[in-house]
């Protein structure tokens, strides 16, 4: 049927349901605002659908593998077979419970629903079209708009994700067989978690970047844990090298890279995967016409409640510029922006922002490092556990890697930390939580924690940084 074009009105349109788009509509619908959600593509967005979600299903398959395949010295002898089609169906099978939980929970907390691509028509209206031909379109008026369209990869010159050797993360994550070799084109934090996994699948990875090491923003001693253990895992890794093309081969593709001072190398691969990083998609929605500008690379700039410059349409997650692109940050942003049109004094004002990275093994930081902390004009004082000497870590077989607290000497507070070994994604929550407290090394410290736990970790940092400590040497 075609639908025709009619005119509809809500108090809320949410442009994009990823999740800052769906956590922002279903947190205004309880506020008790009319409000409607239009989604181009999948509920859930990039996180659930190409990104956050399968790539972690995706790790977990990789390392289950690993370890099992990998664990001699406990006498455990397995030569496991990965079915990487069944894999990536169960992986699916995961993604599928997600997204449609999503769709239940948007009906269910009384959000519309509307699938079509949205592009302004002015500042009060947006035009909907739906997919497929003879779909139509249609014209939604709004009071207020969230824009949550999120972010698109970044193509370089000479390799295009039309080509089938030329994987996106997307594409990686879709594989149903492990390519025998594999050049991965950026070591930020979506190439080193694809790179390791693949290597625990059993490819022959290749990581090239252009910077003169991995996992750009990070401190050097936590790159360099995960650095030694990607080359443990046979990664072989070149820097200072940027990729400039490919070419078929009789026996799979070249990639060829350039350095600065024009020097080319070749790698030969059967897929090469470009991992450069995203950018914001408010290119496709005529923002021009609600009076929206971006900047030079695609952002909005907005408040702190989330607002555009113009006041009644707010922009949330990866479109935002100066936050990272992160889904925790999307849904907080999210939440933010719905409460403020709900009426509610509410501002996006975190202490700080807890991210983690899921190679092997994991990263997990919030907050300040020693040099931010120097910079903002601080003292800090700061605390050190390796993992080593954790005896939860010991029993794991997965010691490497250390807990580090940032505080404020003269008050204690805790103004950051950076974690690098097993489960910091989930170790490093206790520190944020310890940030937006307020707290001191001193409540950290004396919180007593589960014994033999990995936690136990974060503790002795804490005392470590107070000179306290009773496992490490004090510094
Ligand atoms: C491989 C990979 C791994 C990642 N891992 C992590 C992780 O471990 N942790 C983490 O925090 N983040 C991770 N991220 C980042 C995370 O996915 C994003 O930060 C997050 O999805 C941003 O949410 P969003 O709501 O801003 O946008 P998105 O999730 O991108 O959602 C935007 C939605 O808007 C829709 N849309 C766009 N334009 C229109 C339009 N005109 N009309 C209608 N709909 C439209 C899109 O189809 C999309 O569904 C990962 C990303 C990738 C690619």
């Amino acid at each position: 049927m075609v639908v025709g074009d009619i005119a509809t009105g809500t108090d809320l349109l949410v442009i994009g349901a990823g999740p800052g788009g769906y956590v922002a509509a279903i947190r205004a619908a309880q506020k008790g605002i009319d409000t409607t959600l239009v989604e181009k593509d999948a509920y859930g967005g990039t996180c659930l659908n190409y990104g956050c979600i399968p790539s972690k299903a995706l790790i977990t398959g990789a390392d289950l593998a690993h370890e099992a395949g990998n664990a001699e010295e406990m006498g455990i002898h397995a030569d496991p077979v990965v079915d990487m089609s069944q894999l990536r169906d169960w992986k699916s099978g995961v993604v599928d419970q997600l997204t449609g939980g999503v769709e239940k929970l948007c009906k269910a907390n009384g959000v519309n629903l509307v699938e079509g691509t949205a592009r302004f028509k002015d500042e009060n209206a947006v035009r909907i079209a739906h997919g497929g031909e003879g779909q139509g379109s249609e014209t939604i008026e709004f009071e207020h708009c969230i824009i949550a369209t999120g972010s698109r990869v970044i193509q370089i010159p000479g390799f295009d994700f039309g080509d089938e050797p030329v994987w996106s993360s997307r594409d990686a994550l879709e594989a149903d067989t492990v390519p025998e070799r594999l050049v991965v084109v950026g070591g930020g934090y979506i190439g080193m978690e694809l790179s390791t996994t693949f290597a625990k699948l059993g490819a022959d990875v290749t990581v090239v970047e252009m910077l003169d090491d991995i996992l750009p923003g990070y401190e050097s001693d936590v790159a360099r844990v995960v650095r030694k253990r990607a080359e443990d895992l046979g990664i072989d890794m070149h820097f200072g090298e940027g990729a400039s093309g490919w070419r078929d081969e009789d026996d799979g593709i070249m990639v060829t890279t350039e350095t600065e001072d024009g020097e080319e190398n070749e790698y030969r691969a059967d897929k090469v995967l470009v991992a450069v990083g995203r950018s914001p998609v408010t290119d496709t929605m005529d923002i021009e016409s609600a009076g929206l500008e971006a900047d030079d690379r695609g952002f909005l700039s907005v408040d702190d409640r989330r607002r555009t410059d113009v006041e009644h349409i707010y922009a949330v997650g990866d479109v935002v510029e100066d936050t990272p692109m992160l889904a925790h940050v999307a849904s907080k942003e999210g939440i933010v922006a719905a409460e403020h049109i709900a009426g509610e004094p509410v501002a996006f004002d975190s202490q700080a922002v807890p991210a983690a990275v899921f190679t092997d093994p994991e990263i997990g930081t919030v907050g300040m490092t020693e040099a931010d902390a120097e910079e903002a004009g601080f003292t800090p004082v700061v605390g050190q556990m390796p993992f080593r000497a954790s005896g939860r870590a010991l029993t794991t077989n997965h010691a490497d890697g250390f807990v580090r607290v940032v505080a404020d000497e003269e008050s204690g507070f805790v103004l950051g930390a950076q974690i690098v070994g097993p489960e910091a994604s989930e170790l490093i929550a206790e520190l944020a939580f310890a940030i937006e407290m307020g707290a001191t090394l001193e409540d950290v410290a004396s919180t007593i924690h589960t014994h033999p736990t990995l936690a136990e970790a974060v503790m002795e940092a804490a005392e470590n940084a107070l000179g306290q400590a009773i496992h490490t040497l004090n510094r």
